[in-house]
């Protein structure tokens, strides 16, 4: 609720003042259990951010975090850490978080052991199983990190992530560095360990080709504002946001019945020290007007759009009825 990361910088002249990265800037958001929630932007939207302030990796700036009721921001370091087994996190490169001088066992081992999850004498059977849920064989854990390919070593990463029996995990880019059939079946083992062992993802993504396979709903983020969140097949098939709009024009649409005008927007992303006033977009959007120069959209949703569904842009309606003319 609300939650709020920014990062001091030093700027100007001889580094002497101090200026803000506003990473994260007012979002809210609740992720449902048992379901796969993407965070979709280009590099700098604050989607890491995101992920990482929600599990208190980097602590906030404001805001409130509600994991089943409970605010961990109000947590004390001992408690945290006792709340961090029912949250993980899956980073893009396993292998600059597995120690190289460690077997596969002994990595599963001490995750196991610094959260006090399994009892010493049963851990050595729990590493075969865990060996195994992620498509690996139990003997494979005797090898050491370097031994492994990059869709095997995320296969560790997951395995790693699930000795503590979590609840929810963060998947930051988790199949950014993959090829894109190894990508497939991660995603595929992804979404099958959700359904058998009841997990939540929050999956952090800058590819929406993932993000659609994957996702049952799917957040946008501009310069660390929220744009657009929807069910997934509302954001894919009548995106709203001209943001969402401009990503979706540039990825091939599957089916080819429909065409879709490639939106091709100006410029680069702003600063996130020096974001643009009103919308933050205005400065790339073709449909941008005085209003959006000064004030700032809110996230809404509108009589043609399910209620789930929101975006945050002035012009919702207007850019609809375009839409229609264009077609015809
Ligand atoms: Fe574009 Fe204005 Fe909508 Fe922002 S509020 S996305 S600038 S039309
Ligand atoms: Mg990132």
């Amino acid at each position: 609720k609300n939650l709020q990361k920014y990062f001091p910088v030093k700027g100007g002249i001889l580094n002497r003042t101090q200026a803000q990265v506003k990473a994260v800037d007012d979002v809210s958001f609740a992720i449902n259990p048992g379901e796969t929630l993407s965070i979709v932007g280009e590099s700098g939207c604050g989607k890491s951010t995101t992920g990482r302030a929600i599990l208190r990796l980097d602590d906030p700036t404001d805001g409130e975090i509600l994991f089943e009721g409970q605010n961990l921001m109000e947590l004390s370091k001992s408690d945290l850490r006792q709340k961090r087994k029912e949250m993980q996190i899956i980073f893009q490169d396993p292998y600059a978080s597995l120690n190289p001088r460690q077997k596969v066992k002994q990595i599963l081992d001490e995750a196991m052991a610094i959260q006090g999850v399994v009892p010493k004498a049963k851990r050595p059977e729990r590493i075969r199983e865990l060996m195994e849920v992620v498509g690996l064989r139990p003997e494979q854990a005797e090898r050491y990190p370097f031994q492994f390919s990059g869709g095997q070593r995320q296969r560790i990463g997951i395995a790693r992530a699930l000795s503590v029996d979590p609840k929810l995990i963060v998947c930051d880019e988790a199949v950014s560095a993959l090829d894109v059939s190894t990508q497939a079946q991660v995603l595929n083992l992804l979404k099958k360990l959700q359904k058998d062992l009841d997990l939540t993802y929050l999956f952090i993504s800058h590819d929406l080709g993932v993000v659609r396979h994957i996702s049952d709903r799917v957040i946008v983020m501009y310069l660390g504002k929220i744009v657009e969140i929807a069910d997934k097949k509302d954001l894919f098939d009548s995106p709203r946001h001209p943001y969402t709009r401009a990503l979706l024009s540039a990825i091939p649409i599957p089916d080819p019945s429909k065409t879709r005008e490639r939106i091709v927007l100006q410029g680069d992303v702003p600063s996130p020290m020096n974001p643009p006033s009103g919308c933050r977009f205005h400065t790339r959007c073709p449909f941008a007007t005085d209003i959006c120069k000064t004030e700032e959209p809110e996230l809404r949703s509108t009589t043609f759009m399910n209620e789930t569904h929101k975006a945050a842009c002035h012009h919702i309606e207007k850019i609809a009825e375009t839409e229609k003319t264009s077609i015809v």
